[in-house]
């Protein structure tokens, strides 16, 4: 496809008029080629702001979310972060452009596979990719600055909790609605940010 930067400009646009204003998530919006991450024949579609199918009953999430999410998180270039749900990649690659280390778990192998490849072809950095069930987290690396998960659910995973930097940031897909999350020492503080429509987060893993 031609990349054409009118569209990706119009993008930005649409981002900062729904409240996105943090220049280095819109600067990473620019950097990343989202044509790459969606399936052969929607790359027309890529610059608007929807979520698309990318197979196996997955989308990839629109970007006013994903932009809205990242900006929640407050993410320093210091820092440690495990997504859960990598999907097409492409937040993955956002992820790279704005910290330190990207650890991302994704179930479903046959979407997995792909993105590392995708990551080197969008010029991102690299992330650690492993396959799996999400839930349970990634002990070895933990913990992290901050986690981002990408699948609804209806209770908060406690390994991700066990897992996440005390006074750090969770973002989720709680009950239909994104709910920012903060671990204090006395507990967990939950915020609810907006309505959201998630694919739900499944146990276990797949081929496909
Ligand atoms: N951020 C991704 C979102 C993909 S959709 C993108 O924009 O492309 C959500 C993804 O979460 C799917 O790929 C699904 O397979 C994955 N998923 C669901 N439950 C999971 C779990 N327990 N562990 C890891 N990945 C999971």
């Amino acid at each position: 496809m031609q990349f054409n930067e009118r569209d990706l400009q119009r993008l930005i646009h649409a981002l900062r008029s729904k409240g996105i204003g943090d220049e280095r998530i819109l600067k990473a919006f620019v950097s990343v080629p989202r044509h790459l991450f969606v399936p052969p024949g929607l790359e027309h579609k890529a610059y608007t702001d929807a979520a698309l199918p990318i197979g196996g009953s997955q989308t990839i999430s629109a970007p006013s979310t994903v932009a809205a999410m990242l900006t929640a998180l407050q993410l320093s270039s210091r820092d440690r972060v495990l997504e859960i749900g990598t999907g097409s990649g492409f937040q993955t690659a956002l992820l790279t452009k704005l910290v330190a280390e990207v650890y991302s778990i994704e179930r479903n192998l046959s979407l997995l596979k792909e993105v590392s490849e995708r990551l080197v072809r969008a010029g991102c950095g690299t992330a650690h990719l492993r396959a799996g069930d999400g839930m349970l987290g990634w002990s070895e690396h933990a913990p992290y600055d901050a986690i981002i998960v990408s699948a609804g659910t209806e209770e908060v995973p406690s390994n991700l909790v066990d897992q996440l930097k005390p006074g750090s940031r969770m973002v989720i897909p709680l009950k239909g609605r994104i709910n920012l999350i903060t671990k204090t020492r006395g507990g967990l503080r939950l915020r609810e940010l907006s309505e959201c429509q998630f694919v739900p987060l499944l146990p276990g893993h797949t081929e496909s």
